[in-house]
């Protein structure tokens, strides 16, 4: 397995937990864009939006019931913006499935 975010998920590779579940796993990105950063990953290993299905959409479900938990938990009560980078034209550096959850500060709204 050579997947950096299956690495973390592991424990192989430290990272800064913020919520953990069977299905889910939330560490602090090692370069934050705004105050808080934080992102949300299926443990199982797909490689992006593109890899998700009917088979597997559960997980993606789960990461969107938590992820209002980890914003609350983090303060953010004035807001905050979920992203996913899918494939080369996005910049996706990672190829897990990751949500970035971005807030504590007034974010800008350009998107590309
Ligand atoms: P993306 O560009 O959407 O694929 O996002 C990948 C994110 O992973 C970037 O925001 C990186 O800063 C972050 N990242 C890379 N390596 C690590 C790491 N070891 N621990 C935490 N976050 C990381
Ligand atoms: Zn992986």
């Amino acid at each position: 397995m050579n997947c950096l975010f299956c690495k973390i998920i592991a424990g192989d590779i430290p990272s800064a937990k913020v919520y953990e579940d069977e299905l889910v796993y939330a560490f602090r990105d090692i370069a934050p864009q705004a105050p808080t950063h934080i992102l949300v990953v299926p443990k199982a290993h797909m490689d992006s939006c593109n890899a998700v299905t009917a088979e597997n959409s559960a997980v993606v479900a789960r990461i969107f019931e938590v992820i209002p938990q980890i914003a609350a938990a983090e303060g953010l009560t004035n807001g905050y913006r979920v992203v996913s980078n899918c494939g080369e034209d996005a910049g996706q550096t990672v190829p897990h499935l990751h949500f970035h959850i971005l807030g504590g500060k007034k974010l800008a709204l350009e998107m590309a």
